[in-house]
């Protein structure tokens, strides 16, 4: 899931200071299921702001605020607000600026990054979305992602006791639990191959991506 936190309050009511009625608008994706920006928060960060700004907040959640389809429901809400307070992923609250190309749309939460729930509260890192995906080889654990280096020939020479050097109280070791795993799965012949170098123009390095399916193209 993409995973995002709230931003310090005092920066949110910054961003809002000076509207009168401000839309609070969550989403029911991934920043419901990581406690960041579903109906629950929506409700709680509605009230503070109603209290701290003296202004009239209204709320709604979406389905999901990256689909252009489901802002159907809160249109007229969107429109007697002069400005959209969202609480959606960087994308979300692009999208909502897109189709309010007159209104001011704020972001009320620091998208982090694509990860999973590691236990209450705990969310770790473990794709970069690099277009190119690796997990086949190095045992369905991202060296791209997770090695602090994004070594695709690790591990280096700083790995001590399973965790990394950059922080060893708190990274594994990426490339310890590759050899973990495959080591668990007999395959430990992957690691005689050295990975070729890669296409990292697939990665955003190479710029904004766009996916276009020829296969859909019927569609558009
Ligand atoms: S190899 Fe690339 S696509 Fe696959 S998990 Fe890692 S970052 Fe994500
Ligand atoms: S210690 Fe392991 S995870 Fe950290 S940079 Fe080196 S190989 Fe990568």
């Amino acid at each position: 899931m993409i995973v995002a936190e709230q931003k310090p309050m005092e920066e949110i009511v910054a961003l809002v200071a000076g509207h009168k009625r401000v839309l609070a608008l969550g989403c029911g994706g991934c920043v419901t299921v990581c406690l960041s920006g579903g109906q629950r928060e929506v409700s709680t960060l509605a009230s503070i702001v109603r209290l701290g700004c003296r202004m009239t907040v209204e709320e709604a959640t979406l389905e999901r605020q990256c689909d252009a389809e489901f802002f159907d429901a809160v249109r007229e809400q969107a429109e007697r607000c002069d400005a959209i307070l969202s609480l959606a992923c960087g994308v979300g609250v692009q999208m909502a600026a897109r189709l309010f190309p007159g209104k001011p749309v704020y972001p009320a939460l620091n998208t982090r990054f694509m990860g999973t729930n590691d236990g209450a509260g705990q969310w770790s890192e473990n794709c970069l979305a690099c277009g190119d995906c690796s997990l086949g080889v190095f045992g369905a654990v991202c060296p791209v992602a997770r090695c602090s280096k994004s070594l695709l020939n690790g591990p280096c020479g700083g790995s001590a006791n399973g965790m990394c050097e950059v922080d060893p109280e708190r990274i594994e070791c990426a490339w310890q639990l590759v050899h973990d795993r495959l080591k668990a799965l007999g395959r430990m012949d992957v690691l005689d191959a050295i990975a070729e170098p890669r296409d990292w123009s697939k990665t955003h390095s190479g710029g904004p991506r766009r996916l276009s399916r020829e296969d859909m193209a019927d569609l558009r």
